[in-house]
């Protein structure tokens, strides 16, 4: 059976920008920085410094993507400790932690997580009025799934 999972009004989002997309998440976290304050924020070790130092945000901050910070915030997805990924992917350049990146993706739909990989979506998101409400989340039941294999 589907289970459900309350989001707060406060949610925990996760920020992670490949280095060729650090400067957009840059510019859209600085115009979202009010609304990005009211969360508990989340990051890889370089996204998530330079929140911290350009926007004076406070963010918790994982490894570095490549170092396994993907992984530590794909984990923290399963726990159910994130609520929300804003991932800005570089769509033109190979990463050296391309399974982890595809990792992070999949276990996000999963969980059935809001993801925005890139500013349009993450404009979406945050202009819905979800992000400052309770949301009862679904989680997909997959076992039935999983057996049938
Ligand atoms: P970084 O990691 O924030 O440490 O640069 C992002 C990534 O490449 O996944």
């Amino acid at each position: 059976m589907d289970r459900k999972k309350k989001l707060e009004t406060t949610k925990k989002i996760a920020l992670v920008a490949h280095d060729n997309q650090k400067q957009a998440l840059l510019d859209w976290a600085s115009q979202n920085r009010a609304k990005l304050s009211k969360h508990k924020l989340f990051g890889t070790g370089t996204t998530g410094r330079m929140v911290q130092e350009k926007l004076g945000l406070e963010v918790h901050c994982f490894n570095s993507g490549p170092l396994g910070g993907d992984q530590q915030i794909g984990a923290k997805i399963v726990d159910g400790d994130i609520d929300l990924l804003i991932f800005f992917w570089d769509p033109l350049a190979a990463q050296p932690h391309d399974p982890d990146v595809k990792a992070l993706l999949r276990i996000a739909v999963l969980k059935n997580i809001p993801t925005a990989c890139n500013r349009s979506t993450a404009d979406f998101i945050f202009s819905s009025m979800l992000i400052d409400s309770e949301y009862e989340k679904v989680e997909p039941d997959y076992s039935s799934e999983l057996r049938k294999k």
